[in-house]
């Protein structure tokens, strides 16, 4: 069994996106103490402030970071064409959900945590580092990968993102970089079009990009039959000293947003197999982030299967 924490803070729930998917329902429902019940084992551990704004734009464009919370601060607007609406508290709900994965990082490499899962909002998984796009702010993940790279000198980081959407955010931050496999399971075509078979990275990176694009009505089997043949052995060969998960339920059955037939059994099924390998390679290190999910109730269940096959 590994030590395991959930990090959520009501701070969620004032990013207030209104009748949008990504609405503040989602982190009402996985609010600790409806979902203590069904993750019997997992702390809960509080969300700590970091130097933020400096890690943020360790990745995004200050002017982005600035103007973001200058949007904010003046009551909301757009971030982006029409994606990704921000109220008054919007930046302080992005900048949380940076929070709460660097306080895991922080109790993990302290020896307190194997594994940690961030029930968090607003999503970063689509943030570019100049601008916000698809219900994405700033890259939750791409942020905690420099915060390990920087503050514990981890040297090689595998990303692994099961979202149903490609994750084109955290692609391009690592496009080009050999330390940081990043592997991205999705829907294609589906939003943001980008995330082909063929798009392995570039430069001293080229090889560290591996993308699985499936078909609408792919069923589980077909999912996890090339999960099992692709992705592992990947990450096996990549040998990580981390591991992070972006953990995306939209490829649930139920999902409203998309087309996959997966259901709370895979996705427990992919967590234990990913934690075999964090097992073998990261000292049994993980985090996962989540991403999307927008059947509330296939949400709730997935969450719960995955946090419990994190703590194992
Ligand atoms: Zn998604």
């Amino acid at each position: 069994m590994s030590r395991t924490a959930y990090y959520w803070d009501p701070i969620s729930l004032e990013h207030d996106t209104g009748a949008h998917a990504e609405h503040m329902l989602r982190a009402d429902r996985l609010r600790p103490e409806k979902i203590a019940h069904a993750i019997d084992g997992v702390a809960f551990r509080p969300v700590e402030p970091h130097d933020t704004a400096e890690w943020i734009c360790r990745i995004h464009d200050r002017q982005y970071h600035d103007w973001v919370k200058e949007v904010c601060r003046s009551g909301g607007g757009l971030l982006d064409g029409g994606d990704t609406p921000a109220s008054a508290r919007s930046y302080d709900a992005a900048l949380a959900s940076v929070d709460a994965v660097l306080t895991a990082a922080d109790a993990i490499m302290a020896g307190e945590l194997d594994t940690a899962f961030s029930a968090m909002r607003p999503p970063g998984h689509h943030a570019l580092p100049p601008r916000a796009m698809g219900f994405c702010i700033f890259s939750n993940v791409g942020i905690l990968v420099r915060y390990l790279e920087e503050k514990y000198r981890i040297g090689r980081l595998a990303v692994v993102d099961f979202d149903v959407h490609h994750g084109n955010g955290t692609q391009h931050v690592f496009w080009r970089d050999p330390d940081v496999l990043y592997v991205s399971l999705h829907q294609f075509p589906l939003f943001p079009g980008t995330g082909a078979a063929r798009d392995e990275g570039d430069g001293p990176g080229l090889g560290t990009t591996l993308n699985i694009p499936f078909s609408p009505g792919t069923t589980e089997g077909e999912y996890l039959a090339k999960f099992e043949a692709k992705v592992l052995p990947a990450v096996d060969a990549f040998g990580p000293e981390f591991l992070i998960i972006s953990a995306g339920f939209d490829g649930h059955v139920a999902d409203p947003l998309a087309d996959l037939r997966l259901t709370e059994d895979g996705y427990a099924w992919m967590t234990r197999e990913l934690k075999s390998l964090a097992t073998e390679w990261c000292q049994g290190r993980i985090i996962s982030v989540l991403e999307g999910g927008y059947n509330l109730d296939a949400l709730v269940r997935c969450v719960a299967a995955h946090v419990q096959a994190l703590r194992g």
